[in-house]
This record gives C-alpha cells, structure tokens and sequence, in this order.
C-alpha cells in the first residue's frame, strides 16, 4: 500500500507498505480522508515523531478476532485517543477522562497513521460516521469542530454575549464557526495571517488585525470593560496573557492552543482581581462525538464547508503540507483518496 512520512527538514517521502493485518480486536480502515494538523508542524520540520495524520475518516475493510463494533463495509472516523472502555468515566462516554491510560494519546493508536491507503487501530477508536455526511465532514467532526466545541462546552459559551477568538488556525476557526452557531452576538478574532482573517470574517467574526490594531483597547471599549469569553488558540504564554486581560471581571478564558514546550503564565495584580475563570481543555470525549454528529446532521454548521480550502491527493502531501505549514491557505487542508 502507498504511505507517505514525514522525514524531516519540510520534506514528505512517500513509501511501499505491506499489507495490514487486523489482529484481535483491531480494525483495518482504508483511508477516505485525512486533515492536516497544526500540531504535527513538528513532525514536518524535524520528522517522524510519533504519528502522522490522526484526523482520519474511512470504510472498515477488515476486523479482527473479537470485534463486534463495526464491520466490513462500514464509514467511521478513527477516534484519536487510547481508553479502555470499561472504567467509570469510559461507561458514560468521557473517554478522555479514561483512568487506565494516564498518556491519553496512545501513541501507537493508529498505524501508519492517515497519510497511508490503509492504517490499523484498535476497533473502538473506530466510531460510526451517519451515511448523510461526507468523509470531509468526518474529518471536520474531529479536531476541527469537536476539539474547540469540547472547551466551548465546558466554558457554556451558549451564555457569553461577547468572545475574543486568538489564532485563527483551524482550531480557531472552528471556534469562531461554533460561537455563531451558539448565537454569541458579537465574536471578534485576532491572528496574524490575513488570509486566516479573512477567513475569520467569513464565518462571522469581527476580524482585528494584530499588531495594527491595538486588540486590548479595541475589545475594552467595544465591550462592558471586556469580553465574556476568550479564546487562546494559539499556544503561546503571550497569547494566554493576551487572553485573560481580555475578558471582563468574572469572564472566561480558554485555552485550547498547543506548542511542544511548555511554558509559565505569570499572574499579575491585574489577573488576580479578576475573579475570572480559567479553563484548560484538550480534544472531546467520544460521548460528544456522537452529539456533535447528530448536530451536524440537523444543519447546526451551518458554514463546516467553508473551514475546507485545499484538497491534494497523496501523492501531492508535499505540496499539501507546503501549503498549509506556509501559512499559504486560510484553512483546512485535506489528503483525499479514491
Ligand atoms: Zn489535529
Ligand atoms: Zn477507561
């Protein structure tokens, strides 16, 4: 089978595979389509890491022994994480809560991962995906929509007037799309791209031009003292800093940005009188997957194909990841196949 792997220094090889084999309770998908990630520039840049191309939709092609989930013939997503499916909080579906697997991501979840005609991962990681939606739609209900929509949940978004988006990549745009489909008035989003602005605005968002526009003030005087909510999506301790002055006394702030380093926030006086509300939270239990399906099918994204700007196939992920780690599309990018 045809796979393709990061090898470093921006370069994409592409590579013969044998043939995969489902073993006991694992799953063989055949790869529909696979997004682009912000978080596997690394993997670009310096290599092979861990997986590569972890927003996958697909057809089951083959299962194991003992799996009973789904079957051959089937469209699903692949399910990011590792969980064991059995302890308290797996029961109620808040896989990501899961108590046997401390390192959440399981790093051999999924081989080779999605940039591959075919990848094996275990039979419950492979979730059912409604005949009504796409395979693109399939990608989009991962990290796109489900991750932002897990913090917006957490942060009862529905409640806020008024949001600060910062860092418009995919992430953020899933926000912004969220936020109006929430109602949330008046949505504003900062990033440094202007193509990602533009895209931004597209979706609804009053966009603010950083550095020209001083954000701070701007959200200060158009709101009461600050905005309800505010979103990081970035990942940078300047961007979080950014995020809590943003919002008013009692406000919200969300982090949902990721970096490979970690980093301190310092608290200022400022910050501390806030009384505000601090949320930290990474990817959606598999329980809102199922949510956020059955939205989708109702019309609730209303504006999901729009975060999509470029599809390659395989053969072309160099081109794709050019692309898309230049900063040269607004929005999703996505590998496709026949
Ligand atoms: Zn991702
Ligand atoms: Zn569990």
């Amino acid at each position: 089978m045809k796979t393709a792997r990061f090898a470093g220094g921006k370069k994409v090889v592409l590579e013969e595979k044998s043939t995969l084999v489902a073993g006991e309770g694992q799953v063989v998908v055949a790869v529909k389509s696979c997004g682009l990630c912000g978080s596997e520039r690394e993997n670009y840049l310096n290599g092979y890491i861990h997986h590569q191309g972890h927003e996958v939709a697909g057809v089951v092609t083959q299962v194991g022994p003992g799996v009973t989930n789904v079957r051959p013939g089937d469209r699903v997503v692949v399910y990011l994480t590792s969980f064991c499916g059995d302890c308290v909080y797996c029961q109620q579906g808040l896989t990501t809560m899961c108590l046997n697997y401390p390192e959440k991501v399981n790093l051999g979840w999924a081989y080779p991962g999605g940039f591959a005609e075919y990848l094996v991962t275990d039979a419950q990681n492979a979730l059912p995906l409604a005949e009504e939606l796409s395979f693109e739609d399939g990608v989009l209900l991962l990290d796109t929509l489900g991750t932002p929509f897990h913090g917006l949940r957490l942060a009862r978004a529905e409640e806020a007037g008024t949001a600060l988006v910062i860092g418009c990549g995919t992430v953020g745009l899933g926000t912004v799309l969220i936020l109006k489909a929430l109602g949330v008035k008046q949505v504003y989003a900062t990033d440094l791209s202007p193509l990602r602005l533009a895209m931004a605005r597209e979706l609804g968002a009053v966009p603010l031009k950083v550095p020209e526009t001083p954000v701070l003030d701007f959200v200060r005087e158009k709101t009461e003292g600050g905005v309800d909510l505010a979103v990081e999506a970035v990942g940078s301790p300047a961007t979080l800093v950014q995020a809590v002055k943003a919002v008013r006394f009692g406000g919200v702030v969300l982090g949902l940005g990721e970096q490979p380093d970690d980093f301190a926030l310092t608290i200022d006086l400022e910050m501390r009188l806030k009384d505000l509300i601090m949320i930290r939270s990474w990817y959606f239990p598999v329980k809102e997957y199922f949510e956020n399906m059955q939205l989708m099918k109702g019309g609730f994204f209303a504006n999901k194909d729009k975060l999509v700007t470029a599809r390659f196939p395989l053969e072309e992920l160099q081109t794709a990841c050019d692309l898309f780690y230049e900063g040269k599309t607004g929005g999703k990018v996505l590998i496709n196949f026949p």
